[in-house]
């Protein structure tokens, strides 16, 4: 798989022992082959439906998981008309699937033996689901203070739990001490082939939408794995021909933990770590600093985009919110429905909405989670 990063330009072969570029940056996927859609596996309704243009190695699943080609609703929310895309609805029960599911093909391909990965929630839980489907052996490593429920939900699956006390980075730290010969850095947050497979929920929506890109897309961020993902898949359509402009894209943060929000605001052109102002129920975005934060900011810029901060009362309010039209999320996954309220002004009537919702609320209740500066 071809890789370039970002950060230096560096281009070449992505090799297992090398999870990222020498200067730091985090590899991404290039050279893909052009989006042709008479390259669709029209009768596979997975990612592997587009398998072909995913710039991967291989180009059908090593093995099936049932991952993509999630629904498309349109609901109307506050007399606006926006269209729920059902991320959470995935083997895992987030939208962390569609990466994982193509790293580890990708990763398996390539001959990994051991996956290693820091989470302290969804990305570990479908890393676990996607080691046991494979039957590859993996280790994760968790902050000790992990909600229980997530806790319970990647030990289930049989690999091997390490708790770590000390911030979220802490975990970080330790998994990427054990990378080396024999084992391979799984991570949501540096592997390219977990991009490419995020990519594949643009095209989804291209599909349900015949052949449409939405007006605004709007995600919650913190590695910004999906954001990213998305605009890879728009790009991909428009350089292909196949439309003419890619969505304006909303980034949604917690307030007391907003590292994207303030470098914005800020008008930087990297995201610097940052401490939170206090805990957060969006557990799943409690992060200090993105490691793809450069590319955030140019993709907020290039997009018309926008990045928004929600408070902590309206976080668990939207997740109310959405549960009354029958929708129950996580209330990091919330994020985005309170952001709609905040967005009304700027939406036309005609605007295509779309709101993916990334985890589903039977995750449990979430552990108040501080994020950490390094
Ligand atoms: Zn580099």
């Amino acid at each position: 798989m071809r890789v370039r990063c970002n950060e230096c330009g560096t281009e070449g072969e992505f090799q297992l022992a090398v999870w990222r570029c020498s200067c730091g940056g985090a590899w991404e996927p290039v050279g893909l082959p052009e989006f042709d859609p008479s390259n669709i596996f029209a009768q596979d309704f997975s990612i592997w439906r587009y398998g072909r243009m995913l710039g991967l190695d291989i180009d059908r699943p090593l093995k099936r998981m049932g991952v993509g080609w999630t629904p498309l609703v349109p609901i109307e929310f506050l007399g606006q008309k926006i269209h729920l895309k059902l991320e959470y609805l995935s083997p895992s029960g987030s939208f962390k699937d569609r990466g994982v599911n193509a790293m580890v093909n990708q990763l398996v391909h390539m001959r990994a033996n051991l996956l290693v990965e820091d989470s302290s929630g969804n990305a570990g839980a479908s890393l676990a689901a996607h080691s046991a489907r494979f039957g590859i052996k993996s280790i994760i490593f968790v902050p000790a203070y992990a909600s229980p429920s997530k806790l319970a939900q990647i030990s289930i699956y049989g690999v091997d739990v390490v708790p770590i006390e000390g911030p979220r980075s802490a975990a970080e730290k330790a998994a990427q001490a054990i990378v080396g010969k024999d084992s391979v850095y799984a991570s949501h947050a540096h592997n390219p082939a977990y991009l490419a497979g995020q990519m594949t929920a643009a095209w989804e929506l291209w599909e349900q939408l015949d052949r449409h890109v939405p007006d605004w897309v709007i995600s919650p961020v913190a590695q910004g794995g999906q954001f990213l993902g998305l605009w890879f898949g728009f790009k991909h359509l428009q350089d292909a021909g196949l439309v003419d402009r890619i969505p304006r894209m909303v980034a949604v943060q917690p307030a007391r933990i907003a590292p994207l929000f303030n470098a914005w605001h800020q008008g930087l052109e990297e995201v610097k770590p940052i401490d939170a102002s206090g805990p957060t129920v969006a557990e799943g975005v409690a992060i200090s600093q993105p490691v793809r934060g450069k590319r955030l900011l140019q993709v907020i810029k290039d997009t018309n985009g926008m990045v928004l901060a929600i408070d902590e009362d309206a976080i668990l309010m939207a997740q109310q919110d959405i549960a009354r039209h029958g929708y129950y999320i996580e209330p990091t996954s919330a994020l985005v429905i309170a952001a709609i309220k905040n967005l009304a002004e700027h939406f036309k009537p005609s605007d295509i909405v779309v709101v993916p919702l990334t985890g589903n609320g039977l995750k449990g209740k979430p552990k108040y989670d501080y994020g950490s500066k390094d």
